[in-house]
């Protein structure tokens, strides 16, 4: 059978054209791909890619990772996301600054507008009936729940997650998805949560152009990089990797395309 993946998560408006057209024309086992934004600029582009090439499906939002948006430029986006509701597999990136939080120590550090600004777009989610992509880790995933819980949302997807057990079994509970990236083969954080996780609830991607450690040092990183994270996911969890590659696709295909 022909090798089928779904890259859940990368961000094709960073990679260069010559490399994007490589990437998508010149690797048939990419059956698709969920590309997310970071901004308004962002979300134009991957608008673009998504009419250009069939397997690509553009995810619209605001990273957490930077600096809040003015109200001007949050409402611009949201009535551009808005009018291009049709094209939109799903709401993302969006979730907390649990990086960037931890670089500015000071108290002056706006944490309780990144959540109001997550909350809004989870109200989208909601009142559009899009899955939601959020990049919310370790006690930022806590905060994202309670969030979602709030407005009792049904697909929420936490892209390279990383949670202590708690957090691992309440999303669990909830029905959420999470995914891992090629850090999996060398990660022993990620491949105990893997253990830990239903197969039922993981997806794969590569969060590219990020570049990886380990095996993959140096390379442009390439959806092919996932045939390696799911080769780890199988022996993780002791199954064949025919069953874990099959189940991954149809993870993927049932949280964004139905
Ligand atoms: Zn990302």
């Amino acid at each position: 059978m022909k090798l089928k993946l779904v890259d859940a998560h990368i961000h094709l408006d960073q990679y260069k054209d010559d490399d994007i057209n490589r990437l998508i024309n010149h690797y048939s086992a990419l059956h698709a791909l969920i590309t997310v934004s970071t901004d308004l600029n962002s979300c134009n582009r991957n608008l673009e890619l998504s009419k250009n090439y069939p397997q690509v499906h553009a995810a619209f939002g605001f990273h957490p990772e930077q600096h809040l948006p003015s109200e001007e430029d949050l409402q611009t986006l949201i009535a551009w996301m808005a009018e291009h509701k049709n094209q939109m597999a799903a709401i993302g990136e969006v979730g907390l600054p649990y990086y960037l939080k931890q670089d500015k120590k000071e108290a002056a550090f706006p944490y309780n507008q990144y959540v109001e600004l997550l909350d809004c777009f989870i109200q989208l989610s909601k009142e559009w009936e899009k899955p939601i992509v959020l990049h919310a880790v370790y006690e930022d995933a806590e905060a994202a729940c309670d969030l979602l819980e709030k407005y009792s949302i049904k697909k929420a997807h936490f892209h390279w997650f990383k949670g202590d057990m708690k957090t691992i079994l309440r999303l669990e509970r909830n029905g959420y998805y999470i995914s891992v990236t090629p850090d999996i083969t060398y990660e022993k954080e990620i491949q105990e949560l893997v253990q830990h996780f239903p197969l039922e609830q993981i997806m794969v991607e590569t969060d590219g152009p990020w570049p990886f450690e380990g095996p993959f040092k140096g390379q442009m990183t390439h959806p092919k990089m996932m045939k390696e994270s799911l080769k780890k996911i199988a022996s993780l969890k002791k199954l064949p990797l025919s069953v874990v590659t099959e189940k991954i696709l149809q993870n993927s295909m049932d949280f964004y395309f139905h």
